[in-house]
């Protein structure tokens, strides 16, 4: 079998693999970015919003590799826009076909390489270190030895395939849903609004305090209006999407997400579809699944035409080329971050990353939970969350990391994956500069926020 070293390998690039290579190529590691699929930066290239990066006071709680990409889409011409909601939260909307050419050019410009259809397959074990990580590409299986993994898998692939121990799944509830995002070009922002100002009781507005500020729905509206972007969510318990959906016109839905995406193309992306799964690891389940959520881009997309004002003239330009997962395998880490942490805005001394997005749990049907981070503040992420147990040279980031169902609920968004990849990028870029084999538990936490502060990154001083 062939054979191959590196310093780091990190599987999965997605925004926390994406933002953990990054980090760890620029800090001097020879890195190595490996992907399954044909491309690398996952949701980032969806044309949702990223979420998590600024509290609903306003304050950027995310920095770092996160600017470099934004910057980097704005640079290249591309529409980045921070906004908000007027709902929960504030967020940022970007252009994705610019994303993708952002996020290649900062993750080559960082030195990482990268490897794609390379599947880690399984994993070679000695006690409680991974010796090497089997891989499996067109040409057949080898081996990458490093100092330090990186399970950047969103299924906490590695972790599983070392025997690592999992949070056991909910046993009252289903994992959240799966979806298919999908834009539509062409749409007309000033007759929609106009339609929010007339009736805002038709869409989700001011569900937190910070954001309503003591606004009604109606100066809300105005608000919307006067922001003057297609940033709405219509609510599918309200007359009007909840008729459309017991007509059967339209399928059981939350909400109806529409956000930005190109104001040169007049078009927005839609967060809508969506079925529920026993488990979204079942090759045979989401398989099936992708025919239904195809179904219902046609059927949504046609009913916007139909019903929505402002898009009359507009036409579907983009199915997203996967189905979106939310929810699926989550490690047990030397410690589990949970619901009550988030909620209550929990700062702590070990924090390495931060999220501030609402606990954000997708049921079925028109189901959703959506509880909002206390007085619109922020949390830690403490570095121990993102160590697997009984693993030594093993690292997590992204929506697989140690959390409860309510914490991953809310950490779970790009802001939150692409902070906890540039620390665990960050951390793993110290480990392999020392020659002892490595531990993670050895990384000097004090020294490790001060680096990333130093790169950008924001771990003080917000709410
Ligand atoms: C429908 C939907 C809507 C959402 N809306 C928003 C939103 O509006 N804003 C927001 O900020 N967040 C949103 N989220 C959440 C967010 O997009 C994801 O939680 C986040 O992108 C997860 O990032 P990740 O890097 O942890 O994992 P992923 O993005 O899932 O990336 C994991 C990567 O690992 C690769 N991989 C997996 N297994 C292996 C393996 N064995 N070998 C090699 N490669 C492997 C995959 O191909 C993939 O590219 C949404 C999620 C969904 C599904």
């Amino acid at each position: 079998m062939r054979s191959e070293q590196y310093d780091v390998l990190v599987v999965g690039a997605g925004s926390a693999g994406v933002a953990a290579a990054v980090a760890s190529a620029r800090n001097g590691a020879r890195t190595l970015l490996i992907d399954s699929g044909p491309s690398i930066g996952g949701e980032l290239l969806s044309g949702m919003t990223i979420d998590g990066a600024i509290n609903a006071r306003g304050e950027r709680i995310i920095g770092g590799v996160i600017d470099d990409i934004v910057n980097e889409c704005r640079a290249l011409g591309g529409y980045a826009r921070e906004l908000n909601d007027w709902r929960l939260i504030r967020y940022i909307a970007c252009d994705p076909e610019y994303m993708k050419m952002a996020v290649a050019r900062v993750v080559y410009g960082s030195g990482a390489e990268v490897r794609l259809n390379t599947f880690a397959d399984d994993v070679a074990r000695n006690g409680d270190r991974i010796e090497g990580v089997i891989v499996r590409d067109k040409q057949g299986r080898s081996l990458i030895t490093a100092n330090i993994y990186i399970d950047c898998s969103g299924d906490a692939d590695l972790c599983a395939l070392a025997g690592g121990e999992m949070l056991p799944p909910d046993k009252d509830s289903k994992p959240q849903p799966v979806s298919m995002m999908f834009r539509m070009a062409g749409v007309e922002t000033k007759p929609l609004l106009e339609f929010v100002r007339q009736h805002p009781e038709y869409f989700a507005v001011g569900e937190s305090d910070a954001i309503r500020g003591g606004r009604s729905d109606h100066e809300i509206a105005e608000e919307i209006y006067k922001q003057g972007e297609p940033c709405v969510f219509l609510k599918g318990d309200a007359d009007f999407l909840g008729g459309a959906i017991a007509r059967g016109e339209m399928f059981p839905t939350a909400l109806i997400m529409i956000q930005p995406t190109s104001a040169a193309r007049r078009e927005v992306c839609v967060n809508a579809t969506r079925i529920t799964l026993d488990n979204p690891l079942v090759a045979r389940d989401y398989g099936r699944a992708f025919g239904v959520l195809i179904d219902q881009v046609r059927q949504c997309s046609s009913y916007l035409a139909r019903r929505v004002p402002g898009f009359e003239n507009a036409a579907l330009s983009g199915v997203a080329p996967r189905i979106g997962v939310r929810e699926t395998r989550r490690i047990l880490g030397d410690e589990v971050l949970d619901g009550d942490d988030v909620f209550n805005g929990r700062k702590r001394e070990d924090g390495i990353a931060k999220g501030c997005h609402h606990i954000d749990i997708h049921q079925d049907g028109t189901g959703q939970i959506r509880i909002p981070v206390a007085d619109g503040g922020s949390y830690d992420i403490p570095f121990a969350t993102l160590i697997p147990a009984g693993l030594s040279n093993v690292m997590v980031a992204g929506r697989c990391f140690s959390a409860d169902r309510r914490a991953q609920g809310s950490a779970r968004v790009m802001g939150g994956c692409l902070a906890m990849g540039q620390a665990v990028g960050t951390a793993a870029s110290m480990l392999s500069s020392t020659n002892a084999p490595a531990d993670v538990r050895a990384v000097p936490v004090k020294h490790l926020r001060t680096r990333l502060k130093e790169q950008g990154a924001i771990l003080d001083g917000t709410y």
